[in-house]
C-alpha cells in the first residue's frame, strides 16, 4: 500500500477514510505518531484531538513550531480491532516508509511504541528504559520518545517528551 489512494482495498481499515500527513514537505523533523483517532478522522489531519493538544504544547516548549514539522502516523487508519495490529503495521509500513524518504535529511520523532515498531521492524523496545536516546537506521537517527497520549495520563511525563523533543531539535541543528 504505498499511498492512501490504496487504503480503501485494505482489509485492515476499520472505518472512514485513512488520515494523510501534515506539515512542511521541506521540514527537518518527521514526527510519526500511531494512528488517527475519530478527531483525526473527521478533521483529516494528523493529531487535532486530545493527544494533539498535548503534542502541540510540548513543541512549543521544545522551540519546535510547526513550519519545521512534517507529521505522519504508523498505520493511516484506525484499523479494525478484530485484527492484530502488526499486520496493520506491515500492510501500512511502505506508506510510511515513502513519507520519511520524503524527507533525507530530517530527523525521525517515534512517538510510542507503535512508532518504534513500525519505524526501526525492532521489538522488545523499553520505551521508559531508553526514550531519547537516538536508534541509528538507514534514514538516520530516530529518536524515540512518549506518545501524547499517555502524557496525556500522566501528566508527569510530559517533561520526558519535551526534553526528547529538544533533543530531537538539537539534532536537526535547528
Ligand atoms: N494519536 C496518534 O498516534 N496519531 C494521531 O494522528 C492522533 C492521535
Amino acid at each position: 500500500m504505498p499511498t492512501i489512494d490504496h487504503c480503501p482495498g485494505c482489509p485492515y481499515r476499520e472505518f472512514g477514510p485513512a488520515v494523510g500527513p501534515r506539515g512542511n514537505p521541506a521540514s527537518r523533523i518527521v514526527l510519526v505518531g500511531e494512528a488517527p483517532g475519530k478527531n483525526e478522522i473527521e478533521a483529516g489531519r494528523p493529531f487535532v484531538g486530545p493527544a494533539g493538544h498535548v503534542l502541540a504544547e510540548a513543541l512549543a516548549e521544545a522551540g519546535i513550531s510547526e513550519a519545521n514539522l512534517f507529521i505522519t502516523n504508523a498505520v493511516a487508519c484506525m484499523p479494525h480491532p478484530v485484527h492484530p495490529w502488526v499486520k496493520a503495521i506491515d500492510a501500512c509500513r511502505g506508506r510510511l516508509v515513502l513519507d520519511i524518504e520524503a524527507h533525507p535529511r530530517a530527523v525521525v520523532v517515534a512517538l510510542g511504541l507503535t512508532a518504534v515498531r513500525a519505524v526501526t521492524g525492532g521489538r522488545g523496545f523499553r520505551m521508559m528504559d531508553s526514550h531519547g536516546v537516538e536508534l541509528a537506521t538507514v534514514w538516520g537517527p530516530v529518536v524515540p520518545t512518549l506518545h501524547p497520549a499517555r502524557v496525556l495520563r500522566r501528566p508527569t511525563e510530559r517533561p520526558m517528551l519535551v526534553a526528547d523533543l529538544k533533543h530531537a531539535r538539537r539534532l536537526t541543528g535547528i
